[in-house]
């Protein structure tokens, strides 16, 4: 693979389709920092962002107990009667996964089997928060796909999605289900929800499982793992013959038939339980010895217990702030101040503090990692930047046409939930 190749092309084949169909005025939140140019993000006449609403209604509205009473009787109904696993639960050895695993063998006497797609490469803490869990009493089977592959097709993703993470989060879904299928284990239980705990779709407001066909729609569309393989033998990152169908299988989900001919059910934790990092962490550090980051908080943000576990986490999020215009901070941010944390004006100076600083610590391996120098990178930066709605080049620099700000004194205080 050479080590670089000019971007000229790039807008040509570019395989983004998320900037394009964002609004080109940039508008923030007013009850969180989220703007518009989050995908999928939605906005309520009163400018409040579609995950601050779900925050007000699990504060306001979900009844709790009947749900907690929901997922004991799946767990009744699923529960392995001779000792056998009886429940997938997907993570990395984070702190979500590790209180999903933890509460299910401990509260609901279940019988996880955890299942690990690895990260690109891990850090340190996120090694040993991985082996502090194994070791207070969990079976992990670990997938570490083929590493030559896997860092082609996160090259591919890095220069034409401008998200080097892709490949990862393809696998991270799909290895569940290959377990599942191999275990022939029925029940798979994920932590969050991502679409409705960040901003998306709320059409699992009140259902607790994703349907087979939504999951086919929504992790098939667009071609997944294929569309990667094809670009990169296009533009010469792969050689043809170099992704073989064995490696490329743990990218892609088994297909909507097969997972209803299997009987498997994947659901949500958070649907069940109110879903707070900050108490996941709290519960983690003391029933499945998490530790946080132990140089204190994390780069480009304020927290030290989110994201820590692949050293690819900063650039992922930086590759954001290029597209979007949010940057890590900015997501920590959002989430705190739904879960009353923070406030607004708290989180306004964290994103004007933190967003903006470079994931420095990792670089160097990232480089490596893709087989690309510094100015190759900064490149591809400034192709992202220049397609985002979030920024503009004036006079050589670039400067995010907006930044979040306080709300003015005599507007009104903006309320989720109406
Ligand atoms: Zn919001």
């Amino acid at each position: 693979m050479s080590k670089t190749k000019p971007v000229s092309r790039l807008d040509l084949l570019t395989l983004d389709r998320q900037i394009q169909d964002l609004p080109k005025e940039i508008v923030f939140c007013r009850n969180c920092v989220v703007s518009n140019q989050r995908p999928r993000t939605r906005f309520n006449a009163q400018g409040v962002c579609s995950a601050c609403e779900w925050a007000w209604e699990k504060d306001h509205a979900v009844d709790w107990a009947s749900r907690d009473k929901e997922l004991r009787e799946l767990c009744d109904r699923c529960r392995s009667r001779d000792g056998s696993y009886d429940v997938i639960v997907p993570g990395s050895g984070g702190k979500d996964s590790a209180f999903v695993a933890h509460q299910l063998k401990h509260r609901f006497g279940m019988t996880p089997l955890s299942v690990t797609w690895a990260p690109f490469s891990w850090t340190g803490i996120g090694w040993r928060n991985l082996q502090a869990f194994i070791r207070v009493g969990f079976f992990t089977i670990v997938g570490q796909p083929n590493g030559d592959l896997h860092r082609k097709l996160s090259r591919v993703a890095f220069e034409l999605k401008g998200d080097a993470w892709e490949p990862f989060t393809f696998g991270q879904k799909a290895w569940a289900y290959h377990m599942a299928e191999q275990t022939g284990i029925k029940l798979i239980v994920y932590g969050e929800n991502g679409e409705l705990e960040y901003g998306g779709s709320t059409k699992y407001k009140n259902i607790p499982k994703e349907s087979p066909e939504d999951w086919e729609k929504d992790h098939f569309k667009g071609g997944g793992v294929d569309e990667l393989v094809r670009a990169g033998v296009e533009r010469g990152i792969l050689k043809k013959g170099e992704a073989r169908a064995a490696d490329l299988r743990w990218y892609r989900a088994p297909p909507a038939e097969r997972i209803q001919e299997l009987g498997l059910e994947m659901h949500w934790y958070s649907y069940y339980q109110k879903w707070t990092p900050q108490e996941n962490f709290y519960y983690a550090a003391k029933y499945a010895g998490f530790e946080t980051n132990d140089e204190g908080r994390t780069e480009s943000t304020y927290t030290k217990y989110a994201s820590l576990d692949d050293k690819m986490d900063g650039l992922h999020f930086y590759l954001a702030y290029m597209k979007f215009g949010l940057g890590r901070a900015s997501r920590d941010a959002m989430q705190d101040i739904r879960r009353h944390h923070i406030t607004r004006d708290e989180g306004v100076a964290l994103v004007r503090r933190y967003d903006h600083e470079f994931p420095k610590k990792h670089f160097p391996w990232m480089l490596d990692y893709l087989q690309i120098d510094e100015d190759f990178f900064w490149q591809v930066m400034d192709y992202y930047r220049g397609r985002s709605n979030a920024w503009v080049l004036k006079n050589g620099r670039w400067t995010l046409k907006r930044v979040v700000a306080p709300l003015r004194a005599n507007a009104p205080m903006p309320r989720g939930g109406a």
